[in-house]
């Protein structure tokens, strides 16, 4: 059995690289439409034509969109819907961590850091409520971090806002409840994507390869599981939320960080 998402019309915000563009190859794989965006268009543009490649008959649908512009948002959602009429699933993936901790965090940057985190949601679920509530799989999925449980100093910004979105998460499943769509959260803890190539580009100790970087940090940090995750890893557990598989499941939060969280 597959994740029963055959024609259903997903978005996939953030869907350019990383765990974005896993999502999105998984629910081409699983024969759904998929739009997705990003806000560098180059970046965007190769995506598309991966998957092109990879799946010549896929419904796909991108567009230059950066979560945080409501307006920009606001027309993404309005043309997936004219593209495929009917929105199912909205997959909440774009975003970064900061990495700063108290002493380094300037007002400005707590201020970016708790504006991405809760708008880069918020946007995307206005534009497309009334499309979910017409669907009969109305989902939105959040990906968040371990940090909203386990918040790290050396990331004090991106910890607080991300156990906002925690909560907030939780207080949209049991608003949208009776309007049948879920809401679930991805906690991740660390998976191997852009953001860690950008976090290794601007390492300061220059000796090791990228494996043995990141081999490190499993290392360092007493991952259960010895490694960081992989992107399409992330994936599963996003298509699995938003897709029907997860019909009786909403204000959950399934975790994907190799057993590195110790959360009861
Ligand atoms: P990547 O950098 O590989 O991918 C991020 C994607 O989001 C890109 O497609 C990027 O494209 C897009 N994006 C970023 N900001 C915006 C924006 N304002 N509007 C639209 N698109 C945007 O990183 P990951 O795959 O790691 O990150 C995916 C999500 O997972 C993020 O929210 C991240 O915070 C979260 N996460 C990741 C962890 C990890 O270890 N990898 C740990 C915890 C959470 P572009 O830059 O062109 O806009």
């Amino acid at each position: 059995m597959g994740f029963l998402v055959r024609n259903q019309v997903a978005i996939v915000t953030g869907g350019s690289s990383g765990i974005g563009l896993e999502t999105v190859k998984l629910l081409l794989a699983q024969g759904a439409k998929v739009a997705w965006c990003g806000r560098n268009p180059e970046r965007l543009q190769q995506s598309l034509e991966q998957m092109q490649k990879l799946y010549p008959e896929a419904e796909c649908f991108t567009a230059v969109c950066d979560v945080l512009k409501r307006e920009e948002v606001q027309q993404f959602v309005t043309q997936v819907n004219e593209h495929f009429g009917q929105i199912d699933m909205l997959i909440n993936n774009a975003g970064q961590g900061l990495v700063s901790n108290f002493d380094s965090t300037a007002d400005e940057q707590w201020i970016t850091e708790v504006e991405l985190k809760y708008f880069s949601v918020l946007n995307p679920i206005k534009a497309a409520l009334p499309f979910l509530k017409k669907s009969a799989n109305g989902s939105i999925t959040n990906i968040n971090s371990l940090l909203a449980l386990k918040p790290e100093p050396h990331m004090i910004a991106t910890s607080a806002a991300r156990a906002g979105l925690l909560n907030l998460t939780k207080s949209l499943a049991k608003e949208f409840a009776s309007q049948t769509i879920r809401v679930n959260s991805v906690l991740i803890g660390m998976v191997e994507s852009g953001q860690w190539r950008r976090r290794y580009e601007q390492r300061s100790d220059r000796s090791k390869t990228w494996e043995q970087w990141i081999q490190g940090i499993a290392n360092d940090r007493g991952i259960p599981m010895g490694r960081l995750g992989l992107p399409h890893e992330a994936a599963q557990a996003l298509v699995f939320l938003a897709s029907p598989l997860a019909s009786y499941t909403t204000g959950a939060v399934v975790d994907v960080s190799g057993g590195f969280s110790q959360e009861i």
